[in-house]
């Protein structure tokens, strides 16, 4: 299809070319992603009625005024297809076998979902659903789209009443059928016979706005390259803790209670060092430089009735005091030094990849009269 660029308008990340009527599926209608495809050899990833999107780098060949050929690829829409099919049958099982309505749509680059309105589902159930999903695909029922007049759709049994709007207008309205097992108003691509789908994998299930379950699935290659995705894992997982599947889970549970164990006996071990080391202390003023699990223990253990400590992890200085005011020293040092972060009278952190600890004590020692109280 050839087009005239109209208007550019460049955005921060992308570009908008504005082509006139497009004659395309466009993105989110109906819920559906919309044509993916090239605009003189150029990938798109957006396509509107009138508009497509471009990435920045691959606009400075377009100018206004400018005739461009613009191809769908097929291999997309045949992949929206079998998502979009996947997805008739999966909201007809529901509403056969759990008395479920679908009452929203996604279909997105890498998983689609839909919302059903029921509160909550159990493994058993998904089982069940995917299970009627999957007879039906392997049915291999014909997908047959008709367009029909209003007064035709009683003819119909039809899984959704259809939408307000599309009556108002009193336009044709486009039926998919699948086999006789469903028939739904639906305007987007569809696969010609369901055996092209596949197969339909459910990857998880969510509760959303308050008592909707969101359902995300994959169908055809998506879910067959999840399902290798998967396996690697799997076997990676497997070679690592040197086990079989079956075990695996357990073998995650033990070394997970293990990690526990040894976790509570190196905090016992580590605050004995730390009560050791913090009540050999002579000085007020304390600077530590460790891991922050270290620096906290170490600050919690400090019972001095005056005292400023000051912990150190990488870029990070912890503050913490009495009888000193943090706030004073970071205002003060802010003065000084390019530094990030805040402090109460007690309390206070600070990042900085200019200030060492060295540098730090020399500050501290110069202003003792203005940080003291
Ligand atoms: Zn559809």
């Amino acid at each position: 299809m050839k087009k005239k660029i109209e208007k550019i308008v460049n955005k921060d990340i992308e570009t908008l070319l504005y082509l006139g009527d497009l004659d395309f599926y466009p993105d989110g209608k109906g819920g559906q992603l919309g044509d993916r495809g090239y605009i003189n050899g150029n990938k798109f990833k957006t396509i509107y009625n009138d508009k497509i999107y471009l990435a920045l780098n691959k606009t400075s060949q377009f100018h206004e005024g400018q005739e461009v050929e613009i191809e769908v690829d097929y291999d997309w829409e045949k992949e929206i297809s079998v998502q979009h099919s996947a997805q008739h049958i999966l909201s007809a099982a529901i509403f056969d076998e759990l008395s479920g309505n679908t009452v929203g749509f996604q279909m997105g680059d890498d998983y689609s979902t839909i919302d059903i309105d029921i509160p909550s589902i159990s493994k058993e159930m998904i089982e069940l659903i995917s299970n009627k999903t999957n007879r039906v695909i392997e049915s291999n029922l014909p997908v047959n789209i008709n367009e029909i007049n209003i007064e035709d759709i009683d003819k119909y049994h039809l899984r959704k009443p259809v939408n307000k709007k599309v009556l108002e207008n009193n336009e044709d309205i486009r039926i998919v059928s699948i086999g006789d097992y469903d028939h739904s108003a639906c305007g987007g691509y569809h696969v010609g016979n369901t055996g092209e789908i596949g197969v339909l994998s459910i990857i998880k299930t969510e509760k959303v706005k308050g008592n909707l379950t969101r359902i995300y699935f994959l169908a055809g290659k998506r879910a067959i390259d999840f399902y290798m995705k998967l396996t690697n894992i799997t076997n990676d997982l497997k070679k690592l803790l040197t086990c079989d599947e079956a075990n695996l889970l357990k073998r995650v549970e033990s070394l997970i209670e293990d990690n526990k164990i040894q976790r509570n006996k190196y905090k016992k071990i580590l605050n004995e060092k730390i009560y050791k080391e913090v009540n050999a202390l002579e000085d007020e003023i304390i600077f530590v430089e460790d891991d922050e699990e270290y620096i906290k223990a170490f600050n919690s253990a400090i019972t001095s009735e005056k005292y400023l400590f000051i912990g150190k992890n990488d870029d990070t200085f912890y503050l913490s005091s009495r009888g000193y005011n943090c706030k004073k020293i970071v205002d003060l040092l802010r003065k000084e030094y390019d530094i990030k972060g805040g402090a109460g009278p007690f309390k206070g952190q600070v990042k900085s990849s200019v200030l060492d600890i060295d540098t730090f004590k020399k500050f501290i020692n110069g202003n003792l009269e203005a940080i003291s109280g």
